[in-house]
């Protein structure tokens, strides 16, 4: 049985699964538009994220506000969620037991949004959805097919601000995405035979693809 937003989000807020609940604020759930078919996954909240309970509403967020306008959408148009759902300590980077803790958020996240797109931002984020040799500077713009998903590796907004001779690149991957996202409208007969076909491998996809 499938759960309900409104029952994800109550569990996220209230969870205990991990150690990273005792030094937050709010957990970030994720938040946008239930029907988005582009969904942005980062590595975890940071400290504005866990004061206000939303994701990505710091600089970094800001700057993906930015990069999603460049590609003609805006914030409501598609979903954005993090690997762990609460901060960790001095915004490191979550452990593996931490992010195994966590991710069954994530996968009925996407299982209930469905989307067509998913953009890992940064390393964390596509070690866990895409693969774990994932390099970003290596293998950022580069297409991942499971199931009925496409996935894609990019930079962390935040690493955009560190080093911003990143952001060339960072902007050839979102043209990348605006032009699938385009070419995947453009041909719903397409995407209803493969939804058809793929009914159960979407499933299966979404079972082992984190
Ligand atoms: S990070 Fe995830 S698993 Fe850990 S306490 Fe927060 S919601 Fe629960």
């Amino acid at each position: 049985m499938q759960v309900s937003w409104e029952n994800l989000i109550a569990h996220i807020r209230g969870c205990t699964a991990c150690p990273l609940h005792e030094g937050r604020t709010c957990a970030v759930p994720g938040e946008g538009n239930l029907s988005a078919r582009l969904m942005f996954i980062g590595e975890g909240p940071g400290k504005q994220e866990d004061l206000q309970g939303r994701p990505f509403v710091g600089p970094a967020g800001q700057l993906l506000t930015q990069m999603i306008r460049a590609i003609g959408l805006e914030r409501k148009d598609v979903y954005i969620a993090n690997i762990v759902k609460c901060r960790p300590p001095f915004n490191r980077a979550p452990t593996r037991e931490e992010a195994e803790a966590c991710l069954p958020y994530l996968r009925a996240q996407v299982a209930l949004l469905r989307p067509r797109i998913l953009v890992a931002l940064g390393a964390t984020a596509a070690r866990h959805i895409i693969d774990a040799s994932v390099r970003i500077t290596l293998d950022h713009g580069v297409w991942t097919r499971k199931g009925a998903f496409w996935l894609i590796p990019t930079f962390h907004p935040a690493a955009l601000l560190r080093d911003p001779e990143k952001k060339k690149a960072a902007w050839e991957d979102f043209k990348t995405i605006r032009d699938k996202l385009n070419d995947l409208d453009a041909h719903p007969e397409r995407e209803t035979k493969e939804d058809g076909r793929e009914k159960k491998e979407v499933r299966q996809a979404q079972e082992r693809m984190f």
